[in-house]
């Protein structure tokens, strides 16, 4: 699944693609309204997450002229305000949905899945690393028919680890993302990665969370 994020909070904007790429999504974000239009044109993405107000310009005006265009990307409007106004007219303008920011991941990814799902994709319900599967919405591992149910910050820790493919994750990138600004030091994500390191165990995978000294962590695969 591909997302185009526009948003020009930059903070907010990166954050999303963080939340998308945790969950095995690819995203990218343009920062304005006119370079968003000229992104999402492309036709090449999944679903755009689009904010309302923007420099150059607007939400409303980009997702009109995505549809005046024949571009039937699903759209899920971003607005700050709650005033009912400003999100009829953004339905009418062609988006499928809308959100109030703040808003929190899980409603995100729950949005952007009903709306692809609309269009018949069934992606993001469910993320692989070689013979282990992580269901996004039951939080549970499987390998084979053995699974095992992950806690919060496990299903976290877990989902970057596999969106991160066999890169090397970083204890101090997992700690910001999982943790964010609370009090948790790197003990914690020590403590996390060696109950999922259990769980892998238990459910027979060969899949193995494997230490890099100084580095970080990253996901391999042992064969017998
Ligand atoms: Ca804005």
């Amino acid at each position: 699944m591909n997302v185009l994020v526009v948003e020009d909070e930059r903070n907010l904007a990166d954050a999303i693609v963080h939340i998308l790429e945790a969950a095995s999504c690819r995203a990218e974000a343009c920062y304005d309204g006119r370079a968003g239009l000229r992104a999402a044109l492309s036709g090449a993405y999944d679903a755009i997450v689009l904010d309302v107000m923007l420099p150059g310009m607007d939400g409303r005006e980009v997702v009109h002229e995505l549809r005046r265009k024949s571009v039937s990307t699903p759209v899920l409007l971003l607005t700050a305000r709650t005033s009912t106004e400003d999100k009829v007219e953004g339905l009418d303008a062609g988006a499928d949905d809308y959100m109030t920011k703040p808003f929190e991941a899980p409603e995100l990814l729950a949005r952007l899945r009903a709306l692809t799902r609309r269009k018949g994709d069934v992606m993001l319900d469910e993320v692989a690393f070689a013979d282990v599967r992580l269901d996004l919405t039951t939080h549970d591992l499987s390998c084979g028919d053995r699974s095992v149910h992950l806690s919060g910050k496990e299903f976290e820790v877990m989902s970057i680890l596999m969106a991160s493919s066999s890169r090397v994750v970083s204890k101090q990138d997992l700690l910001s993302r999982v943790w964010g600004a609370s009090e948790a030091s790197e003990n914690s994500v020590e403590a996390y990665v060696s109950f999922l390191r259990k769980k892998l165990a238990h459910i027979g995978s060969k899949v193995q969370i494997t230490t890099l000294r100084m580095l970080g962590y990253r996901l391999e695969v042992f064969s017998e």
